[in-house]
């Protein structure tokens, strides 16, 4: 399989540290807040790519962490009053229902930065000791200039960021040897976690967290690393730095970014306002219709969410869907093996197969797998009939579930709720509101959303909708 590794800027062909397995860390979200969309690409992304190693006979160890403490996470917490734990723990429940949702594997680890601190005052440690790191006044700070392999993933000339830094003096940094140095460890401030250290009392920067994660959970040197392109610079960079001088060896092998999600082709962010939850999305389609969305595009390419867009997936997958559920009612009535004239449709199913996974090894290429999936749906539609052998309707049948399953689209036929069964859920919702088992409550109405039924709570009472 070939990879475009951001690191040599070229497709790499991809082999493993360890013969049949494949390493591989994502970073994941700050959790302040719910998820948005765009943080909903890398997460499908490089699901289905690990369920692609898995489909070619990989074991796949996934590593994603939350970054559970944080400025914003912080500032959160003093404007509701509450502990940032109870921010984060809050936001990292609402991102597994998310993820749920979308039907990301289950078989991940996720660390989270506040319960990894010891690894990272050992990884700080040996950075001092090493030369790398130095201390001043309670902050710990990552030499920059020591480390002789800066800028390789990013592509930036040390000399230019340093000419871009002169200027800039950032308040409380004042201790610096060099402008290009960066935080590791920072000294607690009023009203904010912190943790005991050689340094002061203090909380890590952002970017040790993820050397040391990917180090406990994955060891010194992994396959892959990837994130959104916004993390290329300065967090991936300042990881190799961190990681490659703590370790003394090359840390991922093969780096891989997805390009941004956009909003009517503006970028979308949290500061421009124009993002949606991954949450409010799911209140008008299927989850799974925005996990095709996301995976009809190169991953790489940027990619913009619009109504029309969604709608056209929604068709989309709806045909693939349809023509699955066919050939699973169909009462065939021909022979029970496939009979020498259906070898021609078998053949063109294997050449679509070998089509799919072409554009699979080929930098991971789903939009052309997807075209690969809609011409076996179409075959499917015109070769199998009721006439067809039950071998044939099979065949068809399974290479489209296997091929669903790779993209993490699932195939079976949701079990539609009856009316009487909703408004049964809805009234057992109103009596835990009533008795505040909020808990309860609120898992009544997930249950009711991941089956697609919307609840609105209106002055004339809870209001429901199928999506
Ligand atoms: P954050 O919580 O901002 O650290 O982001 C978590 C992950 O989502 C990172 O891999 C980001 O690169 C990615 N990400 C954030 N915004 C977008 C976006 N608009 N499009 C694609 N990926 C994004
Ligand atoms: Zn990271």
């Amino acid at each position: 399989m070939k990879i475009f590794n951001t690191l040599t800027r070229q497709k790499d062909e991809f082999v493993p540290i360890e013969e049949g397995k494949v390493g591989m860390y994502v970073c994941g979200p700050t959790v302040y807040n719910f998820m948005h969309i765009g943080n909903a690409r890398p997460m499908i992304v490089f699901d289905t790519l690990r369920r692609y190693f898995e489909y070619k006979g990989y074991k796949v160890t996934y590593v994603s962490n939350y970054t559970d403490v944080d400025d914003k996470i912080i500032k959160k917490a003093n404007e509701e009053g509450v502990d940032a734990s109870v921010i984060s723990e809050r936001y990292i429940k609402e991102a597994e229902k998310d993820m749920d949702m979308l039907n990301i594997s289950k078989d991940i680890i996720h660390p989270r930065a506040t319960q990894e601190i010891d690894g990272m005052i050992e990884m700080i440690s040996s950075l001092i000791e090493k030369g790398h790191a130095y201390a001043v006044d309670g902050t710990v700070y990552f030499r920059t200039r020591s480390f002789d392999g800066y800028g390789k993933l990013s592509k930036k000339n040390i000399d230019d960021l340093e000419a871009g830094h002169r200027d800039i003096k950032v308040s409380g940094e004042e201790g610096k040897e060099d402008p290009l140095d960066f935080v590791l460890w920072k000294p607690k401030k009023e009203g904010e976690p912190a943790w005991p250290s050689p340094w002061g009392e203090g909380r890590p920067g952002w970017h040790i967290e993820c050397s040391v994660m990917s180090r406990k959970y994955l060891g010194e040197e992994i396959d892959i690393h990837a994130g959104g392109e916004d993390l290329i610079f300065p967090h991936h960079e300042n990881e190799i730095a961190q990681s490659e001088s703590a370790n003394g060896k090359p840390f991922a092998h093969y780096w891989m970014h997805n390009g941004f999600l956009n909003i009517d082709n503006v970028k979308m962010s949290k500061s421009l306002g124009n993002f949606f939850t991954i949450r409010e999305v799911s209140e008008k389609y299927d989850l799974q219709v925005l996990r095709f969305f996301m995976l009809s595009a190169h991953y790489r390419s940027p990619l913009n969410f619009s109504a029309p867009l969604m709608e056209a997936a929604a068709n989309g997958l709806e045909r693939i869907l349809t023509a699955i559920d066919r050939l699973a009612t169909l009462r065939v009535t021909g022979p029970a093996e496939i009979t020498a004239e259906e070898e021609q449709y078998v053949e063109e199913v294997k050449a679509l197969v070998k089509k799919y996974e072409d554009a699979m090894e080929d930098d991971f290429n789903t939009a052309d797998a997807v075209s690969a999936v809609f011409e076996i749906v179409k075959s499917a539609n015109i070769n199998v009939t009721a006439d067809s052998s039950q071998a044939l309707r099979d065949y068809y049948l399974d290479e489209l579930k296997t091929l669903c399953g790779v993209l993490g689209i699932k195939t079976e036929k949701k079990e539609e709720l009856l009316d009487e069964d909703i408004m049964l859920l809805i009234q057992q919702r109103q009596d835990a509101r009533k008795a505040k088992n909020f808990a309860l409550a609120d898992q009544i109405r997930d249950q009711l959303l991941a089956q697609g039924i919307v609840l609105k709570d209106t002055r004339e009472g809870v209001k429901w909708s199928r999506k």
